[in-house]
C-alpha cells in the first residue's frame, strides 16, 4: 500500500481511537477487556490541534470530552523502548474490529441489556430497523408506547408520518435504517437522562460506524445534542448541514413535534429536499 495511503489510514484510526477514548468507552469489548492497561502509544497521544470543521459548532456549547494525556510519561519519554504489560490486542485492533463489526454483532453485544434503569420498565428494546447499506439513517430520541410493545422504531403515529416522509423522498423504510438514542422507553415518554444516554449512545455510535451513511438525519433536539454534544437547541442548526466525525449531519424537528405543530411540516420538507439532493434523489412529490 503506498505510504500516502497508510498515513491517511493511520490518522483515521487515531482521530477514531480519540473519539472512543473521549468517550471512556475502550476497551468496549466484551470479550477483549484487558487484564492491565496496555502499552503506552506516543504515537496516539495528541500532537497537533485538529482543524476546525466549517460546520464545527462554538467550541462553547459543546461539552467538554475527558482530557488526554498531556504528557508521556518517563518511561516512555526517556527514549527506551516501552514493554508491554498486557498481550490482549491493541487500540489499533480494537478501532479495526469497531469499524467491521455488523449491526448483528452490535445487537448481540447489547443482549437483554441492564447498562441502566430503563430497562426495568421497557418491554421490548429497541434497537433500529432497516438497512445495513443504508445511505441514509435517521436517529430519534427513544422508543415510544408502540414500539416497546413491537420492537420496532416509529411505529406509531409519528412513525407513519416518517414513513410517509421517507416515501415522498422516492424511498421505502427498508431503504433507510431507523434508529433512537436510547433502545429503551422512558416511562411517560419523558426525554431520556443524561445518565440514560451516557449508557445507551455508545450503542447508537457504533451502529453508525457499522452501516457508515451518506447522511445522518437526527430528529429532533435528543438525537442532534447527543451526537454533537452540545446543549444548545435544535432550533440555531435545524436544517443546516453539520459534520458528525466525517458524516453529513442535518438535524430536523421529530415527527411527534410534526403531529402537534403541523405547520413545521413545511420546514421539515424543505430539510429533506435538502437530503435528498445531497443524495441525488429526484424530488418526485410534495410532502403533505
Ligand atoms: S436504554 Fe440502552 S443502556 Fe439503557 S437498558 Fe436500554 S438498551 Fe441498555
Amino acid at each position: 500500500m503506498p505510504d500516502s495511503a497508510n498515513t491517511a489510514r493511520n490518522e483515521k484510526l487515531k482521530q477514531r481511537l480519540r473519539f472512543y477514548e473521549d468517550l471512556g468507552l475502550a476497551p468496549f469489548y466484551r470479550d477483549r477487556v484487558l487484564a492491565s492497561p496496555g502499552p503506552v502509544r506516543p504515537e496516539l497521544l495528541p500532537s497537533a490541534p485538529v482543524p476546525a470543521s466549517p460546520h464545527t459548532i462554538e467550541e462553547s456549547t459543546l461539552r467538554k470530552p475527558a482530557l488526554m494525556p498531556s504528557t508521556v510519561p518517563p518511561a516512555a519519554s526517556s527514549g527506551k523502548p516501552v514493554q508491554p504489560i498486557s498481550s490482549g490486542p491493541s487500540l489499533f485492533d480494537a478501532a479495526s474490529a469497531s469499524a467491521a463489526e455488523t449491526l448483528t454483532q452490535i445487537r448481540d453485544d447489547l443482549g437483554e441489556c441492564t447498562r441502566c434503569k430503563l430497562h426495568s420498565t421497557r418491554h421490548k428494546i429497541v434497537f433500529g430497523d432497516g438497512s445495513q447499506k443504508a445511505r441514509l439513517v435517521f436517529v430519534g430520541e427513544g422508543p415510544g408506547a408502540d414500539e416497546d410493545a413491537q420492537g420496532l422504531p416509529f411505529v406509531g403515529r409519528a412513525g407513519k408520518l416518517l414513513t410517509q416522509m421517507i416515501e415522498a423522498m422516492g424511498l421505502k423504510r427498508g431503504d433507510v435504517y431507523i434508529c433512537n438514542v436510547v433502545k429503551c422507553r422512558p416511562p411517560g415518554n419523558r426525554q431520556p437522562e443524561p445518565d440514560e444516554v451516557a449508557a445507551c449512545s455508545p450503542f447508537l455510535f457504533r451502529q453508525l460506524d457499522s452501516i457508515k451513511p451518506k447522511v445522518i438525519v437526527c430528529l429532533g433536539a435528543t438525537a442532534f445534542q447527543t451526537l454533537l454534544g452540545t446543549s444548545r437547541s435544535i432550533s440555531h442548526y435545524r436544517g443546516q448541514w453539520l459534520d458528525y466525525r466525517g458524516y453529513r449531519m442535518l438535524p430536523t424537528y421529530h415527527p411527534a413535534y410534526l403531529l402537534r405543530n403541523p405547520a413545521a411540516k413545511a420546514d421539515v420538507w424543505k430539510d429533506l429536499q435538502k437530503v435528498m439532493a445531497e443524495l441525488g434523489l429526484e424530488v418526485k412529490k410534495k410532502a403533505k
